[in-house]
C-alpha cells in the first residue's frame, strides 16, 4: 500500500479537482434526449481542456472517458450513441483525470428529469452510504470499517450492496492497493493512504451479471442500481475528500 506524504496528497488535489469538475459537467448534461456518447464527449473535452488526461480511456482497453451506467446497469456502462436518456432514468457516471503523474476518480448517479420515488430513494441512500463510509475512514480503523458502515446503512434502508466490485487505492496509478470492499475486513487505515470509496447499491439482489460486450455490469434481476464515489485522503485529522465538487 502506497503511503503518500502530505505534499504528495496536495499534488493529487489537481487531478481530483479536475475529476470532480468533469463529473459535475457530466451531471449538468444529463437530460432526456441526450446520448451517453454525448456525455462521454463532454467529459473528454472538459478534462483535456484542463490540460489533463482522461485516465479511464484505454485503461484495460476501455474505449470511453467515462463509464455511463443507466438504470439496471451497475458500472462500466460503455458510452454509446444508441443509448438515449429518457425522463425518469437514473444515470451513474464514473470518471477520472490524470495530471502531473497523479490520478483522481469519482462517480455519482444523476436523475434524468423527474424520477420515481424508488429511484430517488436508491440515489439518496447510496450517496449517504458513501458519506458514512468516508466518516469511518479514520486512521486506526480498518478498511473493513468503511464497508461495514456502508453495508449497515444500505441494508437498514432495504437495499443491497454489490460484493463483486470494490473501491481501491488511488495515486500514481488509478487502481492501487488496498482493495476497499463495501463490506468485510482488510488492512488498517493509516495517515497517508489515498483511497476511492465507491458503494454500488442495488434495489433488489446484490447479484450482478456481466454482459456479452465484456464490460457492462447489470443487476441480475433488472432492478435499479446506483453508484457514488469519492477519492479521499486519510490524514492524522481524519478523512479529507479530494474530489469535492466546487
Ligand atoms: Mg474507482
Amino acid at each position: 500500500i502506497q503511503i503518500k506524504t502530505a505534499k504528495e496528497i496536495e499534488a493529487m488535489r489537481l487531478a481530483c479537482e479536475i475529476s470532480a469538475g468533469a463529473l459535475q459537467a457530466a451531471g449538468e448534461a444529463v437530460r432526456p434526449g441526450v446520448t451517453t456518447a454525448q456525455i462521454d464527449k463532454i467529459v473528454y473535452d472538459y478534462i483535456v481542456q484542463r490540460g489533463a488526461r482522461p485516465n479511464f480511456k484505454g485503461l484495460y482497453g476501455f474505449p470511453g472517458s467515462a463509464c455511463i451506467s443507466v438504470n439496471d446497469t451497475v458500472i462500466h456502462g460503455l458510452p454509446s450513441k444508441h443509448i438515449v436518456l429518457k425522463e425518469g432514468d437514473i444515470v451513474s457516471v464514473d470518471t477520472g483525470a490524470a495530471i502531473g503523474g497523479w490520478n483522481g476518480d469519482n462517480a455519482a448517479t444523476f436523475a434524468c428529469g423527474a424520477v420515481a420515488g424508488n429511484a430517488q430513494h436508491i440515489m439518496d441512500v447510496t450517496k449517504e452510504a458513501l458519506a458514512r463510509g468516508i466518516a469511518a475512514a479514520q486512521p486506526g480503523n480498518r478498511v473493513g470499517d468503511i464497508g461495514a458502515a456502508v453495508q449497515q446503512y444500505v441494508e437498514a434502508n432495504g437495499l443491497s450492496v454489490v460484493r463483486t466490485f470494490v473501491g481501491h487505492g488511488v495515486g500514481r496509478k488509478l487502481h492501487e492497493d488496498p482493495e476497499v470492499p463495501n463490506g468485510g475486513h482488510g488492512p488498517r487505515l493509516v495517515a497517508g493512504m489515498v483511497i476511492a470509496i465507491e458503494p454500488m447499491v442495488n434495489e433488489g439482489t446484490h447479484v450482478v451479471k456481466e454482459q456479452p460486450d465484456g464490460w457492462t455490469i447489470k443487476t441480475a434481476d433488472g432492478k435499479l442500481s446506483a453508484h457514488f464515489e469519492h477519492t479521499i485522503a486519510i490524514t492524522p485529522k481524519g478523512p479529507v475528500i479530494l474530489t469535492q465538487q466546487a
